[in-house]
């Protein structure tokens, strides 16, 4: 009898697609997939986002890897096929497209855990260079190859290390590919069925519409082979959500499993210690009033004992601003969201207390009518009566807004943030957007 070795692999790949070209990586996930000869449910195929703040992304930072069980002699034969698959569909003809593919063995992976586990958590919440993870790679002895200057094996290799060491939290998110001929031409979806799919399937699923912003935002608007993504918790929740969608034909279509909407980017620190390009938690005063700048974006600034820091709701957070136009100077809050020119750009914002607001108003006289100012400084004076007082009024007013959690709407979420409707619905004080 011969006895068939059987090899748990994991390919990760990265930076095969362009912004103006088209391509996706998630796509070439859809085709790789397909060579597989397993059964579908026998393949995990892995969505990640690593850290929104690299300069070098396409759109969302995303990269892909894939796990599966084969016999040894055919992982060799896959990996042959991912390679040509990615060499025949990676946009090589763009500058800052610098593909890389990794084939993570999970016996050689085995004694590497813990790297390779702080390298994809580095992945998503800082910066990684070409040169380390090259190195990293040649001293494992991990098979790869890097396309250009490589810079695709440093999503390749996070990818492959989280399809290795599994998700501690993850979701889901369904990917609809279009028909090749179809990538020029606008999308055509039959809006109608998305909002009841939506309605159907919320809150197992989110992000496909923005309600407040009267807007579908399930579907990207580039040049790229994906005609919707559905976002979610709950795997059969969103396969009856995309039962519900009318559209043009659908080419092909895959399930990730991602760390989309998991805050894996957020991590906690003090104003003092945050670094640029990094996303934070972080607990302050308000020390200056949120104030409107060119461009619609809000501005306050908070301390926290070790240092200022401006905070920024930016014009496409829409609706969010008007919330953020209410603090005030002396509220205490927790803000969350990514560094970037020494300014926190907000996806979250706990507000811890509110600091009472006061109004300071012309007295009351004792026949009701209001008193009016008798001059500078020299207090106020009832017309009707001539009764005066020295003494303004002051009362306290609403607020306008309650201590409690709030999140950017759908229409500006970033992919890793978590949406506030997968908190905890017995927690009180959460408020999603919708
Ligand atoms: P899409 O979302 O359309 O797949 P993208 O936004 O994922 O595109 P890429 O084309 O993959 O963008 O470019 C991102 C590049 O940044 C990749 O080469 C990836 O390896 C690299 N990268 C990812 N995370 C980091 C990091 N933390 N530090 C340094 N480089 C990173």
């Amino acid at each position: 009898m011969r006895i068939r070795t059987i090899c748990r692999m994991i390919i990760g790949f990265d930076d095969t697609d362009s912004k103006t070209a088209g391509m996706c990586t998630t796509y070439l996930g859809a085709l790789m997939v397909e060579e597989i000869p397993l059964p579908a449910d026998q393949v995990t195929p892995y969505l990640l986002r690593l850290n929104p703040n690299v300069r070098f992304k396409t759109r969302g930072n995303a990269a892909v890897s894939l796990r599966f069980e084969l016999g040894r002699k055919e992982t060799d034969e896959m990996w042959r096929i991912c390679c040509d698959l990615l060499e025949e569909f990676a946009v090589f003809d763009d500058e800052n497209t610098n593909p890389g593919i990794v084939f993570l063995s999970e016996e050689q992976a085995s004694g590497l855990r813990g790297e390779l586990e702080a390298f994809s958590l580095r992945a998503v919440r800082d910066f990684i260079t070409i040169d380390e993870t090259k190195k990293f790679l040649k001293k494992h002895n991990i098979k790869h190859r890097g396309y250009k200057n490589g810079r695709g094996l440093i999503g390749a290799l996070a990818a492959a290390s989280f399809a290795f060491n599994g998700l501690i939290d993850w979701t889901y998110e369904f990917i609809a590919y279009r028909k090749p001929e179809n990538w020029e031409e606008k999308r055509s979806l039959d809006e109608e069925t998305v909002w009841t799919a939506d309605t159907a399937s919320y809150p197992r699923t989110w992000d496909t519409v923005d309600h407040q912003n009267n807007q579908i935002v399930f579907s990207p608007h580039g040049p790229d082979p994906v005609l919707f993504g559905i976002r979610g918790s709950d795997q059969s929740a969103i396969k009856d959500a995309f039962t519900i969608v009318r559209s043009e034909p659908i080419d092909r279509y895959l399930m990730y499993t991602t760390n989309q909407g998991t805050d894996m980017h957020i991590t906690k620190t003090n104003i003092a210690d945050a670094k640029e390009g990094r996303s934070y938690k972080i607990g302050g005063r308000v020390t200056a009033p949120p104030h409107t700048i060119r461009g619609g974006h809000v501005i306050f600034t908070i301390e926290d004992g070790s240092e200022r820091v401006d905070c920024a709701a930016y014009e496409p957070t829409k609706n969010f601003r008007d919330l953020i136009r209410r603090l005030a100077v002396g509220d205490l809050v927790t803000v969350y969201g990514a560094f970037m020119d020494r300014t926190v750009n907000l996806e979250k914002i706990r507000i811890d207390s509110l600091r009472p607001r006061m109004v300071v108003r012309n007295p009351r006289c004792g026949c009701g009518k209001r008193m009016k100012s008798a001059g500078k400084n020299q207090g106020y004076r009832c017309k009707k009566c001539r009764t005066k007082s020295d003494l303004p009024e002051i009362v306290e007013t609403d607020p306008g807004i309650t201590v409690g959690v709030y999140e950017t709407p759908p229409v500006a979420r970033r992919h890793l943030a978590k949406p506030l409707i997968r908190c905890n619905s017995e927690k009180k004080n959460i408020y999603p957007s919708r």
